[in-house]
């Protein structure tokens, strides 16, 4: 029988390009193709982009003339996908350019260079798909684009609006997930608090009963799987008071992935945000007294055009009160295509460089504070690395890769192990523990 052919794949941007490269690997598995693990010992290579911020558009160019150079065969898909003149320019040699979640079009273009190889024995793929995270996490994707317009984005140019998935369209896929093993999935969207608008909340069939495409039933439906389900992507909407009672009942973590991007109203509202209006101080608030436990994580944004001292100030104010948990902080940067690059008053790239390090260490005290307030205390972990008697865990109220870890000392445990662990002691972002029985 000849060697099936070898498909070499580069997988760059966000989880939700990550998923996107789960399918189309989970797909050409089904169909009996290898990968390969290095360009010379590729049939063909696929690079699945990222378009988001300029940096990000000239790595997934530099990704694809490295590809072009060392193999020769490429395959473009993903989010610059959607730009297509602009990587023709760059790299005409490419085979076919397609944008993102465009599975159906990259199977063509893999078929029309390598034809399906013949074997029943390599249709056999877990029903579980492929995944590139480790086992015992995944990321749960329940809908595609946006309806919002902030301007500082071009995601809904890329990926259009919001287009959610049937909620037992999720259900049989976080099922499936969790049949083969993963304990912690990552609900994931471009906005997930408005999950379901788009299809009304229609009801779907998922274990003989009826389940709404809406935030709150999805939520309560995922927390009949044995699994930690950690939210994303969250708007403030008022709405989500609706899911803290189950986070006090354990069947949600007690997490929150919130984007507030920036505290005055001015600029909140010159950036188009969903939640420019909303009272989010109150909003905190009224979360940590249902929830006190609750962990809010959030990104921001600094030297938005027109930014001013005063701005700032009032965020730097508004994490004082806040009290968030974990921050990201950007510096902004006009992404081609992006209204927001029209506006005035663009912030000089020193003095944008300068807020961000205040804010960050401004932040820093913050969450080390909130992290030494943890001492003593007895928190759930889940396992990520685990060797000689140590493991890396992490808490309920840590995201993998974007949040802090818990570093367990005398455990005798696997990956995936969740235990209980009293906390030793605290550093600026992780925590030292040990296991209790
Ligand atoms: S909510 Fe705003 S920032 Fe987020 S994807 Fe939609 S348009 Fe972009």
């Amino acid at each position: 029988m000849p060697s099936p052919p070898r498909i070499g794949f580069i997988s760059l941007g966000c989880p939700k390009a990550l998923v996107d490269s789960e399918r189309i690997l989970s797909r050409l598995k089904a169909e009996g193709y290898e990968t390969a693990a290095d360009y010379g010992g590729a049939d063909l290579v696929v690079v699945n982009t990222c378009g988001f911020l300029d940096s990000a558009r000239e790595e997934s160019l530099d990704a694809i003339g490295e590809a072009l150079a060392e193999n020769g065969k490429v395959v473009v898909t993903g989010c610059l996908g959607a730009d297509s003149n602009l990587i023709r320019e760059a790299h005409p040699d490419v085979l076919s350019i397609t944008g993102p979640h465009q599975y159906e079009a990259v199977m063509n273009a893999v078929h029309a260079v390598l034809p399906r190889p013949h074997s029943p024995f390599l249709d056999l793929v877990p029903p579980q798909g492929i995944r590139l995270t480790p086992r015992h996490y995944a990321y749960l994707k329940i809908s595609e684009g946006c309806n919002h317009r902030c301007s500082f984005c071009i995601i809904p140019q890329l990926r259009g609006d919001l287009a959610s998935r049937p909620a037992a369209d999720v259900l049989v896929e976080a099922e499936a997930l969790a049949a083969a093993g993963v304990r912690e999935l990552l609900v994931i969207s471009q906005d997930t608090s408005a999950y379901g608008v788009d299809l009304r909340y229609a009801n779907s069939i998922w274990r003989d009963r009826e389940v709404a495409a809406r935030m709150f039933e999805l939520c309560e439906a995922l927390s009949e799987l044995d699994t930690w389900i950690r939210l994303h992507y969250v708007y403030p909407y008022p709405h989500v008071d609706e899911i803290m009672p189950l986070m006090q009942s354990g069947q949600v973590l007690p997490y929150l992935d919130v984007p507030f991007q920036h505290a005055s109203e001015r600029i909140l509202k010159a950036m188009k945000r969903p939640a420019a209006s909303v009272r989010t101080l109150e909003r905190i608030a009224t979360w940590r007294e249902l929830v006190p436990n609750i962990a809010i994580r959030s990104t921001f944004i600094v030297g938005f055009p027109g930014e001013t001292d005063a701005d700032f100030e009032e965020l730097l104010e508004w994490l004082d009160e806040a009290q968030l948990d974990r921050v990201g902080c950007f510096e902004f940067e006009p992404v081609a295509g992006a209204p927001a690059n029209a506006l005035p008053d663009a912030v000089p790239d020193q003095v944008k460089a300068e807020r961000w390090h205040r804010l960050m260490a401004r932040q820093q005290e913050i969450s080390a504070a909130r992290l030494q307030s943890k001492v003593g205390t007895t928190i759930s972990v889940i396992v990520d690395e685990a060797g000689a008697g140590e493991a890396i865990a992490r808490s309920e109220g840590d995201a993998p890769e974007i949040d802090g870890r818990v570093l367990v000392s005398d455990a005798d445990v696997e990956v995936g192990d969740m235990l209980t662990v009293k906390v030793d002691r605290a550093g600026p972002y992780d925590l030292w523990a040990h296991p209790i029985d």
